[in-house]
């Protein structure tokens, strides 16, 4: 589902991502750890072109993302184009990122309708049905600051849900929530793992990504370091660089 081939990335003098090579399979679960600043939000960025790359190739089930080849050469496609790319690959932030002046489920609706042209009675079916997978069914009339900081997240996951994404990249999802509203959201995650949805998360709950990852990849310094199952790299790490990172976070 996802393909990532020598990928570098810099932003002026400084060199973010230098080669990055990545695979995901269809209904897999690839976690990503790392110190700040090693390139994981970039990375995502990159994925679904909110980043323009430098060089390599990132593919998404198959299509390669933000350009065209044609005789050898890349051409950058058009907004439409990267727009449409985009509307198959979903992203859930740090800071949730709602729209403070829409209702939950005018939030879920809206880029259904706009983007993917539903219906607005389509839509709203859609987004009920998004909403009870992340146990939030009787909350579509509220607004979000009526909600606690982990119900807001698992409206944006279900916002990205309602698109019906191929890949879904999840930034951090946990990292600015109070302790005790991490567990609901890493629980709707695991349902989503469990029934199939292919997704790349950037996290620092090590204990996650030894449950519910098929890969965990380290990076640092824009490198992959190492990767493997998470039994492999968590557990028995084989590089220096992972050993000293997981002794930092463990
Ligand atoms: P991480 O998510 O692992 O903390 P980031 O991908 O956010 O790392 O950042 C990696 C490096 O790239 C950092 O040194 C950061 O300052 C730099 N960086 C990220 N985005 C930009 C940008 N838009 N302009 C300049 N530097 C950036
Ligand atoms: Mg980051």
């Amino acid at each position: 589902m996802l393909r990532i081939r020598d990928l570098h990335k810099s932003f002026g003098p400084t060199r973010v991502l230098r080669g990055v090579d990545l695979a995901v399979r269809q209904g897999e679960v690839t976690c990503v750890i790392g110190p700040s600043g090693s390139g994981k939000s970039t990375l995502l960025r990159c994925i679904n072109h909110l980043e323009k790359i430098d060089a390599g190739r990132v593919e998404v089930d198959g299509v390669l993302v933000g350009y065209r080849e044609s005789a050898g050469r890349l051409h950058e496609l058009g907004d439409r184009a990267i727009a449409r790319q985009r509307a198959e690959i979903g992203m859930v932030f740090q800071h949730f990122n709602l729209f403070g002046h829409l209702t939950v489920l005018e939030n879920l609706t809206e880029a259904p309708v706009g983007v993917l042209g539903l219906s607005k009675k389509e839509a709203r079916s859609r987004a009920r049905e998004k909403l009870r997978r992340v146990g939030l069914g009787d909350r579509e009339d509220a607004y979000p600051r009526q909600l606690s900081g982990g119900q807001q997240q698992r409206i944006a996951i279900a916002r990205a849900l309602a698109m019906e994404p191929k890949l879904l990249l999840f930034d951090e999802p946990t990292s600015a929530l109070d302790p005790e509203l991490v567990g609901e959201v890493l629980a709707a995650m695991r349902d989503l793992a469990e029934a199939g949805q292919t997704m790349v998360v950037v996290t620092h709950e090590i204990g996650f990504a030894r449950e519910v990852a098929d890969t965990v990849v380290f990076l640092d310094h824009g490198e992959v370091v190492e990767s493997g199952r998470p039994n492999q790299v968590l557990d028995d790490p084989q590089q220096r660089r992972t050993q000293e990172f997981l002794q930092r976070v463990l």
